[in-house]
């Protein structure tokens, strides 16, 4: 195989970011040398396809090729919602059939497990239910970070960067945002071109207006806009805060300034241009059912989130929700226990713990999301929760050696784990181990390093007093909160099962 090379291929799978992946054997050179199966990513082709590539890049046992047709449509190939979901590197199966999203999503969990994780086959599909899907998979995310940028005539654009690029595509309507957004877009290009208000430029770190990120509580209908200015001001912002106030819903206009030059979207620095520095919504705790598959029957009990414009917040509330009580059901509370959330961001989970166990600790490494989750405890008169500000694998150690001094019992019931993509650190897996709760709850937002670490939590292990036990998986619920892209969220139940000598 070699650049520029043009063959036809059948689809069969998806990469992880998006692109087809077909299979090609390569013939034997000579009859003692085996057939070669030969890996051709090809970006804009889905499951299904039979497409014509030319070869771009080869290596030894897979090539990056390019699509130059589309001989026979998959079966499964949609017309994408959003006209520009090929260029734009947000949405990268947007060209699949949702179903077919979703059926992707579930193998790739059970194949990491396997492949990854070592785990029975047999076991995995026995307690991995069925993935639980969007009712509507568009206009679900609750944020949209806008980049602001100069079109070819020199006139301020707001858009998304190409895939791997950092050139805007013009867009003021995402598919899977909120469709109230196209309107604050367009007001604020209105108001840069009557001020001259210059657009950010990346390349000479020159210009002001950088990015919008425009928030929306589902429930409370409340729209935050932060402006991110490359300085500490925008000219006439009495005129911008005319034009923006009265559109529906908003109340809350800020600036943030990032005079920085690398990728990172916000600066520190905040300034409330008019109304509320945050905006709240609420997220309902569901009972969880199963019969073929989960289901959320409303319980009236809710808790409600202030989230200010630097927190993390999850972006699609309405699986959130689903995730969180998935969460909760597999913590199986009564009222007794002492429970852990790791990465707690602004007290999400440890809130909805909160609200069934006797006391819950959370974990944050972020100072700014662990002062909210102090204020959400307070919003929801809940009592029993601690925060603390730190690392994960600097705070459990530090837990442990306290109460080791103390001899006493680690008096743990449940440890929620809710770590970024990189998975859980050694040290924090080590602890874990050493308090030994009854049961462990991993919430992952990447099935491949969620399957390393729990390989490690499910090794064989010893207690003090020299008795074996090891965790057993339990349950296994993937959760789509990121319809039309190839991430997948999953929730795991394991328990702590006491080896026979
Ligand atoms: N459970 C929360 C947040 C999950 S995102 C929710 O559902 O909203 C992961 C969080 O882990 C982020 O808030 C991030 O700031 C935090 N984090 C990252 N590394 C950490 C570490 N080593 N120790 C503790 N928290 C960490």
């Amino acid at each position: 195989m070699k650049k520029d090379d043009v063959l036809q291929l059948t689809i069969e799978d998806i990469g992880s970011d998006g692109e087809g992946i077909g299979h090609i054997d390569l013939s034997a050179g000579s009859y003692d040398e085996p057939q070669r199966r030969y890996t051709i990513f090809v970006k804009d082709a889905v499951i299904g396809d039979v497409v014509t590539v030319k070869i771009m890049k080869a290596l030894q046992s897979f090539a990056y090729a390019k699509l130059v047709s589309i001989d026979k449509p998959s079966p499964d190939r949609v017309e994408p919602k959003c006209p520009i979901a090929a260029q734009c590197g947000g949405c990268q199966i947007q060209a699949l059939d949702y179903n077919k999203q979703l059926e992707f999503k579930q193998k790739k969990v059970m194949n990491d497990l396997v492949r990854i994780g070592g785990f029975d086959e047999s076991l995995i599909s026995e307690i991995t239910d069925p993935i639980i899907g969007m009712e509507d998979p568009y206009c679900y995310r609750n944020k949209e970070q806008v980049p602001v940028g100069t079109d070819k005539d020199g006139n301020p654009v707001t858009g998304f960067y190409a895939s791997h690029t950092h050139s805007i595509v013009p867009m003021t309507s995402c598919a899977i945002g909120d469709p109230e957004n196209d309107l604050i877009l367009n007001t604020i290009l209105d108001y840069m071109k009557a001020e001259n208000v210059p657009s950010y430029d990346e390349k000479t770190g020159a210009g002001l207006l950088r990015h919008i990120l425009i928030r929306s509580g589902v429930y409370s209908r409340e729209v935050m806009i932060c402006l991110v200015v490359n300085g500490d001001s925008l000219p006439s912002e009495e005129k911008l805060v005319e034009l923006l106030r009265v559109l529906p819903f908003v109340t809350s206009i800020s600036i943030n300034t990032n005079k920085s030059r690398g990728n990172v979207i916000l600066g520190r620095k905040l300034r409330v241009l008019w109304g509320e520095e945050s905006i709240v919504d609420t997220l309902h705790i569901y009972k969880v059912e199963y019969e073929e598959t989960a289901h959320f029957i409303p319980t009236g009990e809710a808790v409600n989130f202030r989230i200010s414009p630097l927190s993390f917040y999850q972006v699609n509330p309405k699986q959130t929700e689903k995730l969180y009580s998935i969460v909760l059901e597999y913590c199986r509370l009564n009222g007794h226990e002492t429970a852990w959330d790791l990465y707690c961001g602004i007290g999400t989970i440890s809130l909805f713990l909160a609200k069934h166990a006797k006391e819950v600790y959370g974990v944050e490494s972020v100072e700014d999301a662990v002062r909210d989750a102090r204020n959400n405890a307070r919003l929801n008169n809940i009592e029993n929760v601690e925060f603390e500000t730190g690392r994960a694998e600097d705070v459990l150690p530090a837990y442990v050696d306290r109460h080791k001094s103390e001899h006493r019992k680690h008096p743990v019931d449940v440890i929620v784990v809710d770590p970024p993509r990189k998975g859980l650190d050694d040290v924090t897996i080590g602890v874990m181990l050493a308090m030994a709760p009854p049961r462990i709850v991993y919430v992952s937002c990447d099935p491949a390093t969620m399957s390393r670490d729990l390989k490690k939590l499910t090794a064989a292990q010893k207690d003090a007093a020299g008795n074996e036990f090891s965790y057993k998986l339990q349950r296994v619920q993937p959760v789509d909160q990121f319809g039309h892209t190839v991430h997948v969220e999953t929730v795991v139940l394991m328990s702590r099962v006491e080896n026979q000598p």
